[in-house]
């Protein structure tokens, strides 16, 4: 049976100390059997070796501001390995010198690791909405994942409000909610079903949300998740389902899914 995968961590300990102790013989094991950690692994010591060239230069450099730190876009693409040489020698000469950039690096390859190895949508929604809270200013570094996820996501039947909400996808502004300041409004396209949300301005703890089918349909089951899954089913008048939601905040809800029944 395969033995769980590697965390970051584990592999840049190992890397530190590749020869002797028993958990490395468990590591060894996993790697022989384990495309994505031996990948993983390969990342992290191409990324070493880059920093132990430059040193004490770099961190100079790094606090004069003459090496900016890297950008959103700098980080995805030094991660999926397509910087070429030059961009590549900026990349690691500014992390040899940055502990803070470095950590977002590591933060957005584990992340996007996490992302290709667990199956379940809704995970996957968490683990990105879980690092877009905690680092709010390398949103952008994600933005593939994010787009990919939603529209994966869409065509399950899920709507993620949370990511979307970040990530500005899909979101119009309602004709009235330009009217109307402080009311909340979003929409979200899944494959068979448009799903909004309203938060009427002076009611902050009240959300209306608005189903309506593509196809002829009587019932659907809608799942509504904040804190956590609440299902629902709901029936359709002339497509379209109005759900009042007391005590609940817009801002609140991570995603909404819509089955067909
Ligand atoms: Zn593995
Ligand atoms: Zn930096």
């Amino acid at each position: 049976m395969k033995t769980e995968h590697r965390t970051i961590e584990e592999l840049l300990v190992y890397l530190e100390n590749p020869i002797g102790s028993k958990e490395d013989e468990t590591i060894e094991e996993h790697l022989a059997e384990c495309d994505k950690c031996v990948s993983d692994l390969s990342f992290l010591d191409t990324l070493r070796i880059g920093l132990e060239q430059f040193g004490q230069n770099s961190r100079e450099l790094v606090e004069t501001g003459e090496s900016a730190h890297l950008t959103n876009e700098e980080i995805p693409k030094y991660i999926k390995e397509a910087c070429n040489e030059n961009e590549k020698r900026r990349i690691v000469s500014h992390l040899a010198g940055c502990s803070s950039c470095l950590d977002d690096v590591f933060t957005v390859k584990k992340l996007t690791t996490q992302l290709e190895r667990e199956p379940a949508l809704t995970k996957k929604s968490y683990l990105l909405s879980r690092f877009i809270i905690s680092r709010p200013a390398r949103m952008a570094s994600v933005e593939k994942e994010g787009k990919d996820l939603i529209r994966e996501a869409a065509r399950h039947g899920i709507a993620l409000f949370d990511i979307g909400r970040s990530l500005s996808f899909s979101f119009q502004g309602a004709e009235t909610s330009e009217e109307k300041t402080g009311e909340d409004y979003r929409k979200m396209e899944t494959d068979d079903f448009t799903i909004e949300i309203v938060q009427p301005a002076c009611k902050v703890s009240n959300v209306i949300i608005g189903v309506l089918a593509r196809g002829d349909l009587k019932n659907a089951k809608v799942t509504i998740c904040a804190e956590e899954e609440k299902s629902e089913i709901v029936s359709l008048d002339n497509r379209r389902a109005i759900i009042n939601k007391d005590n609940m905040q817009a801002e609140a809800i991570r995603y909404i899914r819509v089955d067909k029944m």
